[in-house]
């Protein structure tokens, strides 16, 4: 966006234009009185984004200037629209008091700096972030060149206090972005981010290896990054690069953050972004958040715990023993009915502690926030009171989360007695502290209330001593305690020494006495020493809040005890179980069920539960039958009991009994990836090469379809040459979803090849689903089926499902070779051609396959057959 040349501003305009030369790429809110105010390109992009009105102040070089503005007061909803639909903010507060009118002083506009950016990856208001979902900030260094070795990356959520960094290699960044899934990232444009472009901050300097290292560790006031364990050069530089972005947007204050932690390598499973996208894990492909994993699962009663619940998930693991204990945390629970249900209890209504932690340490926390520390502690004490209760011992991640909950019990008590009952909203507005705190404190209000009950007794003197029932004693914003009289009784006080006549209107008259003006000053002054004092007292509430260690360790406990009753109380149903999950090859799933889609069925339908066995005598399923018989279904819910188990939480099945699984590969339902460019066929091309070339023996590959995208012979051709990689070189765990028929003869040279397919029965001329997995392979094709099913006319259905008669009896006598090995228009017909059918439609019609069918096809199929007849 272009600006107009700065030059014959304003000196108001002056400002504005020295401060958005500041932020040329966010919009600049310039506080004026009540109102933050756009102008300029600024205004335009701003009116049209919140819908507001675009008027004009004043001109600039003869051209009006364009102007917007939002009230102070809303200015956080405002924000939120803006932010989310990609705009930075940068917020230009008045930085000196207003000046009294006509008393000298300095000439010019008020002093005024920008005092916060605020960005998607920067935010810290409840109003503008997900209670439920972290807010990552996320940068990006390399190793060397492109980064062609690896990455260093480092993520912030300085609403909560996280910062941690891992090295990764070359080709996992996309995985970890996946998981992480940021608000914001920083990166040097030279680094592809792919398809989190949108998400890139706009460009800054990445400091060399040296520098970063000391800027990390000054952060932390420590002497070298070392004291936080090992850290790549390129971790130390994401960190640098971070930290520097969000002391800029926060305009040098630094938020509390917890020590850089960096993460181990590996420990993780390796779910690549194509995979969570098809999974629908925390969000849906159209951003929903309603029809996912996450929501089937969750019965967190916490935003943390929520929080908590999706960072496992995104992040399943691969050590048996750490989800091991997860495990043993919520099977206690469900051991210990009473324990979980008053754990439940306890932390419904618990208030975010972690985020209002991390507004308290930037200066922008308001009572309330206090106030949840407060609340947080307490209950917290009374949870680890009531994990006592158990009949058994507690398992370590429990034992762990109680040792820490009741550690801040003085800073509980010392909150307790400072904040008032009822906590105005902003500490300006004064009450914030209760009565009996502080002595100096009392004294200031007494001061204040003694001398407003004098003025309240005045009243009465004063209409005694002026013979006037109608005299009162009011408070104005400007004048202070005032006489007011009605207009018309005034001119009897006019004519009086001792009252000083202040301001006349209309209807009323207002005096002052000497003795009014001493009290209003002795008042104002104990008000304005009272509230100094108040702020001074909250200011030391809130350090002492930040140097008690506890409270962010009792935030996490709390949150780990949150998803371990929702695990709990998920699988106390009985509908849930724990899955074994071991260090070799197993894979055994026991009446298996698609949480999401069992839960979106109509009352009226049942869920059918499938077993799925891929144990290395057969360890790759090759399933075949028609669309909308459930295979998708089959092949998803197959690879979400790997997520959950492995995140060590409940399986929707009977049992479950899962080797670690060390990558996950899902291709499942259409990838739509048009917007960029490449036909659908190179995106599953591409797909399948990133598997072909990552997954290994620990792997499990759920594939649907491999081959649609062309031909019907080159399809045929790929898939069975990636089956055969997949069953012989790879050696990886597999379901592969065909329409592929054919392929189920590849059972005969492929030993640990097991050919399923979907059950359907024909009733009445109808087909039935009936969702159940069963050995073997499809008889038959029910793509005429499905097209009666959808709507095609009943001639054209009744046409097709004759030429398909037609044909099988044709393949059946003939029991002619793949069709792969023998191109259709060289193959010698079988049996002569129905007199009734020429050859090219004949041909036309050996070329076919009627489960590929679209209904749309299938119509153009038969325009095309009438022709040639
Ligand atoms: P396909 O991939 O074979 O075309 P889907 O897996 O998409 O079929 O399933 C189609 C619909 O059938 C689903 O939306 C769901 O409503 C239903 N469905 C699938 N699997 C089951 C099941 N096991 N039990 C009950 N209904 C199912």
């Amino acid at each position: 966006m272009t600006l107009p040349s700065p030059d014959g501003a304003t000196p108001a305009m002056a400002q504005w234009f020295s401060l958005k030369a500041e932020h040329p790429e966010a919009l600049l809110f310039f506080r004026m009185g009540d109102f933050y105010e756009m102008f300029f390109s600024d205004a335009e992009a701003a009116a049209g984004a919140l819908d507001i009105a675009l008027t004009a102040r004043g001109t600039h070089g003869d051209i009006p200037i364009p102007m917007c503005g939002v009230p102070v007061g809303a200015a956080s909803s405002y924000l939120a629209r803006l932010i989310r639909r990609g705009f930075r903010v940068a917020v230009a507060e008045q930085t000196e008091p207003p000046r009294k009118p006509g008393k000298g002083g300095p000439k010019g506009p008020l002093a005024r700096a920008v005092v916060r950016l605020v960005t998607p990856g920067t935010l810290t208001e409840d109003e503008l972030l997900e209670a439920g979902r972290q807010n990552l900030l996320l940068a990006v260094a390399s190793r060397g060149g492109r980064g062609t070795r690896g990455w260093g990356v480092a993520w912030i959520d300085i609403s909560t206090g996280t910062f941690e960094t891992a090295s990764v290699p070359a080709e996992g960044l996309m995985d970890l972005l996946g998981r992480l899934d940021p608000a914001e990232i920083l990166a040097a444009a030279e680094i592809d981010l792919g398809d989190f472009a949108a998400r890139r901050a706009p460009a800054t300097i990445p400091p060399g290896p040296e520098a970063a290292r000391r800027r990390v560790a000054e952060t932390f006031h420590v002497a070298s990054l070392d004291a936080f364990g090992t850290f790549s050069d390129e971790e130390a530089v994401a960190g640098a690069m971070a930290l520097d972005y969000v002391r800029r947007s926060q305009a040098g204050q630094m938020p509390r953050l917890s020590r850089p932690q960096a993460h181990e390598n590996g420990g993780v499973l390796g779910l690549d972004p194509a995979t969570r996208a098809s999974l629908d894990l925390l969000r849906t492909r159209d951003g929903g958040t309603e029809h996912t994993l996450l929501a089937s699962v969750g019965r967190t009663v916490t935003a943390p715990g929520s929080r908590l619940l999706a960072e496992w998930i995104a992040a399943p693991l691969t050590r048996d023993a750490a989800i091991a204990a997860r495990q043993d945390g919520w099977s206690w629970l469900i051991e210990e009915g009473g324990v979980r249900a008053a754990l439940r209890q306890g932390l419904r209504g618990t208030p975010d502690i972690a985020r209002a932690l991390a507004r308290l340490s930037l200066g922008r926390g308001l009572p309330r926030d206090a106030a949840a520390i407060r609340d947080g502690l307490a209950i917290a004490r009374r949870i680890a009171q009531a994990l006592t209760d158990g009949r058994t011992a507690p398992p370590a991640l429990l034992a762990d989360a109680m040792r820490h909950l009741g550690e801040a019990t003085d800073l509980e008590t010392r909150l307790k007695q400072a904040l008032a009952e009822d906590l105005p909203a902003r500490v300006e507005d004064g009450g914030v502290i209760a009565a009996g705190f502080d002595a100096e404190l009392d004294a200031e209000r007494a001061l204040r209330d003694d001398s407003r009950r004098v003025i309240a007794g005045l009243q009465n003197d004063y209409a005694q001593k002026f013979g006037l029932a109608s005299l009162k004693i009011r408070h104005h914003a400007q004048l202070g305690y005032v006489i007011e009289v009605p207009a018309a009784t005034a001119p009897r006080l006019r004519e009086r020494t001792d009252l000083i006549l202040r301001q006349g209107t209309a209807s009323a008259a207002r005096f002052s006495t000497e003795e009014l003006v001493s009290l209003d000053r002795r008042i104002a002054e104990a008000a304005e020493r009272a509230a100094t004092r108040e702020r001074r007292i909250f200011a030391a509430l809130v350090r002492e809040i930040l140097d008690e260690p506890a409270p962010p360790v009792i935030a996490g406990a709390l949150a780990v005890l949150d998803v371990l009753q929702s695990c709990a109380d998920l699988a106390a149903g009985g509908m849930w179980c724990r899955p074994e999950v071991t260090d070799d090859d197993a894979f055994t799933l026991t009446a298996c069920r698609h949480p999401v889609v069992e839960a979106a069925l109509p009352r009226s339908e049942r869920f059918t539960p499938n077993d799925c066995v891929l144990e290395p005598a057969q360890r790759v399923m090759l399933l075949t039958g028609p669309n909308m018989a459930g295979k998708s279904t089959f092949l998803r819910q197959t690879a979400l009991a790997v997520i959950l188990a492995q995140a060590g939480l409940p399986v929707p099945a009977k049992a479950a009994r899962i080797g670690v699984v060390d990558r996950l590969f899902s291709r499942v339902g259409a990838s739509d990836d048009l917007a960029r460019g490449r036909s659908t066929f190179m995106v599953e091309m591409t797909e399948t090469a990133a598997i072909l070339n990552q997954a290994g023996p620990r792997s499990l590959v759920v594939v649907d379809e491999i081959g649609r995208g062309t031909a019907t012979l080159d399809g045929l051709a790929i898939a069975w040459s990636v089956l055969e990689a997949m069953h012989s070189t790879l050696r990886c765990r597999s379901i592969f979803a065909t329409h592929f028929h054919e392929l189920a003869e590849l059972a005969e040279s492929l030993p640990r090849l097991s050919p399923h397919t979907m059950s359907v029965r024909e009733w009445k001329g109808q087909v039935i689903f009936q969702h159940e997995v069963i050995p073997g392979s499809a008889r038959r094709s029910w793509g005429v089926h499905v097209a009666r099913l959808a709507g095609v006319p009943e001639p054209v259905v009744r046409r097709a499902a004759r030429l398909l008669a037609g044909l099988e009896k044709e393949r059946a006598v003939g029991a002619r070779p793949l069709p792969l090995f023998a191109p259709a228009d060289s193959t010698p017909p079988a049996e002569e051609p129905d007199p009734g059918v020429p050859e090219p439609v004949r041909r036309m019609l050996e070329q076919l396959d009627p489960d590929e069918l679209t209904p749309r096809t299938a119509l153009d199929m038969v325009y095309a057959i009438k022709k040639l007849m």
